[in-house]
């Protein structure tokens, strides 16, 4: 970055582009205008409507709403659920197989209402259905899933409640399956079913030897806890021939893990599902699904490698894949070819959403000038770091900076042991990052830049403090140092120049993006513009749209975040459809079980006890009282006037 960056061309918005990678990650939603604004696309084609990201906030701000705001564009979440289903529908057609394809999101990947109400909106027209794995979500799924073609498909364990709801919802018309994951369930479906007087449909869950590789993945084999062993199938099977009801024995499921990076996973687990598939076609079940469960990654880094948060293939590949795998496979025995059925969450919902926040401040270290003349002490540390200042060139960076960090480490036992005082520290702290600075300047120069660079402007880089919690909106970045691309959304006609990290406002060490998503694998600096003065900084963290939400916490108690949702019309004008306001402390303050009106209360007491004491006059309470009044209503967030 700082060694490849030509100074005597002028930094253009395409520069931005390839520097920020939009063309690697965007999926065609997202890229740099003219303007040097973030752009967005939302049928991810080329054609079709755009609108300006930095219009959107402006319009959010305007509308009264403060950010942090997590952004959803509806038209997106709609071009995803298409692109998925006219993909697969085209792999079906060329490849001349004979059943279809259904979609169904799992509810657990983002069970935001409006979310799941968009999904079941756009989705109908493709018969896309849901996925609950708990009480809650089928309840959710049943109120919402309108479609009777559509698939409603029940995973988890289930009690006795759980399956009358689901068999209510069968007798309905919905499509229910109950996905078996433990052969204790089946007795009491079926027993359930005679009750209620319907016919259920049964979908088994089985464990595959087959192993995904990948952050999320699930623990194949024998130690996977989900699913169930052949001998498991082989009972349960038996059991439903004794009772004659082999023909409710409709459905295959497996679920290898999410964010499958490598499509050779994708293929093995196929595979494995079909043998076993056939089998109990064999054995005489009525079968007719095939349920691939999730797993469909989102290239979060754009490497289009087989990296945890890539993948190696296309949404072409996959669904060719697949269908091609499963057509190969059960030709050779002659079985009917199923309906395929996935349970893509993550890659439908992630690119929907946008984590917008604005840059309250910025702390970097600006050495001190250095001395005419160094101070006189018992040992020649400072000369020694003063004389590797005057010798850093392009050819010795490494020899330097291995030097620097000897002194520095020699400064702080020197420091410990009494031997240099605070200032003469101080000093050699400065002439440490004045090496650093002159370092990463003469790498400017070098064609192949050592990759010490990375350390140094690690160690250079500034702290933007970003009015947002990780531990609330970002959570896969604190637990699982997850990577989402995060860039400023305007100004990208100006080159970025301070090598930066971002902070959020928890005060918590871990409340931080120190790990960005780069071409050459993952970087722990990302360059960012000076902050100008009365004007804000704005960055987005983009493809937050699935599992970000629901796995956040109140850390520091911090709130849920404004949540604004916007359609995007053909002319380019956008409306904005959906919108939720963000937690007041209030709100915060009751969720952890504080009694507002007793904090009111004990305020007043505070306030007037304070008057009795002489520490406040009478009238300084009221304006104490109404403070804290506005305070508790308040956005928990930082609030610019
Ligand atoms: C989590 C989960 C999914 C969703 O996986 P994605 O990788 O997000 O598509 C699907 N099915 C089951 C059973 C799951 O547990």
């Amino acid at each position: 970055m700082t060694s490849t960056a030509k100074k005597t061309k002028k930094w253009s918005p395409q520069d931005a582009s390839d520097f920020y990678g939009l063309e690697r990650w965007g999926a065609g939603y997202f890229s740099v205008g003219e303007k040097g604004d973030i752009v967005i696309s939302p049928s991810g084609t080329g054609d079709g409507p755009q609108v300006s990201l930095p219009e959107v906030v402006k319009g959010i701000l305007d509308r009264g709403l403060n950010m942090p705001v997590l952004l959803r564009i509806e038209n997106i979440l709609g071009s995803q659920i298409k692109q998925l289903h006219e993909t697969f529908a085209e792999a079906i057609k060329e490849l001349n197989y004979n059943g279809s394809y259904k979609g169904v999101f799992p509810i657990k990947v983002n069970q935001q209402e409006q979310v799941v109400e968009a999904i079941a909106q756009f989705g109908s027209q493709f018969d896309h259905g849901l996925e609950a794995g708990s009480k809650p979500e089928l309840i959710a799924a049943i109120s919402i899933l309108e479609n009777r073609n559509a698939c409603l498909i029940c995973n988890g364990y289930k009690d006795e409640e759980f399956i009358d709801l689901g068999l209510y919802a069968t007798k309905m018309g919905l499509q229910c399956f109950f996905v078996i994951e433990i052969p204790s369930e089946l007795d009491l479906i079926l027993e359930r079913a005679a009750l209620i007087g319907v016919r259920p449909k049964l979908g088994l869950r089985i464990k595959l030897v087959a192993k995904a590789e990948g952050k999320w993945a699930e623990s194949g084999g024998d130690g996977s806890v989900f699913g169930l062993n052949l001998s498991q199938i082989i009972h349960i099977v038996d059991r439903l021939k004794e009772e004659d009801k082999l023909d409710c024995l409709e459905l295959l499921h497996y679920h290898i893990g999410s964010q499958i990076p490598n499509i050779r996973d994708i293929r093995a687990g196929v595979m494995e599902a079909c043998r076993i598939y056939e089998e109990l076609v064999k054995e005489g079940a009525a079968m007719g699904y095939l349920d691939l469960g999730g797993g469909l990654a989102v290239d979060y880094d754009g490497s289009r490698t087989n990296e945890p948060c890539s993948r190696n293939y296309s949404l072409d590949e996959y669904c060719y894949d697949i269908v091609e795998t499963i057509a190969t496979v059960l030709d050779k025995t002659g079985t009917t070819h199923p309906t395929i059925i996935t349970e893509s969450g993550r890659a439908i919902v992630a690119y929907y959403s946008v984590l917008l926040f604005n840059v309250l401040d910025v702390s970097s270290y600006v050495p001190q000038p250095i001395p005419k003349e160094l101070p006189d002490t018992s040992n020649n540390l400072l000369e020694n770091l003063f004389m590797t200042y005057n010798m850093v060139s392009p050819k010795d960076i490494q020899e330097c900076y291995n030097d620097t960090l000897f002194y520095r480490d020699q400064a702080k036992q020197l420091f410990k042991h009494g031997q240099i005082n605070i200032r003469e520290r101080a000093l050699a702290e400065d002439l440490f990052r004045h090496i650093l600075i002159k370092i990463s300047k003469a790498a400017e120069k070098l064609k192949h830049v050592p990759r010490v660079i990375q350390d140094i402007n690690e160690a250079l880089s500034d702290v933007y403090y970003g009015n947002f919690s990780v531990f609330q909106s970002l959570p896969d970045v604190w637990a699982i140092d997850q990577l989402f691309p995060v860039i400023p959304i305007h100004r990208l006609d100006e080159e970025p120049s301070r090598p930066a990290i971002i902070a959020d406002i928890t005060c918590d060490s871990d409340g931080k993006i120190a790990l960005f998503p780069d071409a050459n694998g993952p970087k722990s600096t990302i360059m960012l513009h000076d902050l100008k003065e009365n004007e804000e900084y704005y960055l987005g963290v983009f493809l937050v749209g699935a599992y970000q939400e629901t796995l956040g916490d109140l850390h520091n108690l911090f709130g849920d975040t404004n949540v604004v949702s916007i359609h995007i019309n053909d002319n380019g004008t956008f409306e904005f459809d959906r919108e939720l306001e963000g937690d007041s402390v209030e709100d915060i303050l009751s969720y952890v079980e504080y009694d507002v009106k007793a904090i009111k209360q004990r305020i007043k007491r505070l306030a007037e006890d304070s008057i009795h004491k002489g520490f406040i006059k009478v009238k300084d309470r009221k304006v104490i009282l109404r403070m804290f009044d506005e305070g508790l209503r308040g956005y928990t967030y930082f609030e610019r006037e």
